[in-house]
């Protein structure tokens, strides 16, 4: 059994962390890739659930040391997809979840294009993004600006993923990602066809 990849992105703010959390609880053998930030955390994350926090220093220093199976600087901060976990959970036939940015999700793709399918994720227009992202309460009105100006670059990228989720009735949005996932799960990418093959023939 072989492991596959979903990657997940779009405009801070569109709903990733609240379909993916749900995903998460809801379906079997996903791996959650844990990403590692040099972003400060918010209220209510905490270090080794929402992502493993760092500084600068530590960070580069993961760089060189080839940890990374990319990485990416976004609105000012690094964001970084530590590669080993990532290689445990595709042995054990998981699907690993990535939520990163498009310049992560292009790195990824020329390393592991192969086993990732890819879904873009935004609202239904920039006006309720500022809204969510002013209601969650958890950023500054500066680092909002920043992630609405960095969302309209973000939206000329949606051709290069597999698919398209505009997250505007949650639960139409959450069916809608649950069923690329359930559609991954039938690729004959994860089949183990000796097995397969010997229990046809028995
Ligand atoms: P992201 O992970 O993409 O940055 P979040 O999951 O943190 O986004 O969602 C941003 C805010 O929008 C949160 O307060 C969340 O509760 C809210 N939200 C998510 N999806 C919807 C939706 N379909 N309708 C209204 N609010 C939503
Ligand atoms: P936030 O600060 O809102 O949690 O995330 C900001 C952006 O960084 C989002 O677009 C998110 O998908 C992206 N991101 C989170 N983790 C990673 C990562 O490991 N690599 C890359 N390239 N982007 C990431």
């Amino acid at each position: 059994m072989k492991g596959q990849i979903l990657i997940v992105s779009g405009p801070s703010g569109s709903g990733k962390s609240t379909l993916l959390s749900r995903l998460l609880k809801e379906e079997k053998d996903l791996y959650f890739s844990i990403s590692t930030t040099t972003r400060a955390p918010r209220q209510g994350e905490a270090h080794g659930v929402n992502y493993y926090f760092t500084d600068e220093k530590e960070f580069k220093k993961g760089i060189d040391e080839g940890e990374f199976l990319e990485w990416a600087c976004v609105h000012n901060n690094y964001y970084g997809t530590s590669l080993k976990p990532v290689l445990r959970a595709l042995d054990a036939g998981k699907i690993a979840i990535f939520d990163i940015d498009v310049q992560g999700f292009n790195i990824a793709k020329s390393k592991l294009g192969g086993l990732i399918t890819s879904v873009f994720i935004t609202t239904a227009n920039k006006s309720e993004l500022n809204f969510r992202l002013s209601n969650r309460g958890t950023d500054s009105a500066q680092t909002i600006q920043k992630r609405l100006e960095n969302a309209v670059g973000e939206m000329e990228h949606i051709l290069e993923y597999d698919y398209f989720l505009v997250n505007d009735d949650l639960q139409s949005c959450y069916e809608n990602l649950r069923s690329i996932l359930r559609s991954m799960r039938l690729r004959t990418l994860s089949l183990n066809v000796e097995e397969i093959i010997k229990n046809w023939n028995n």
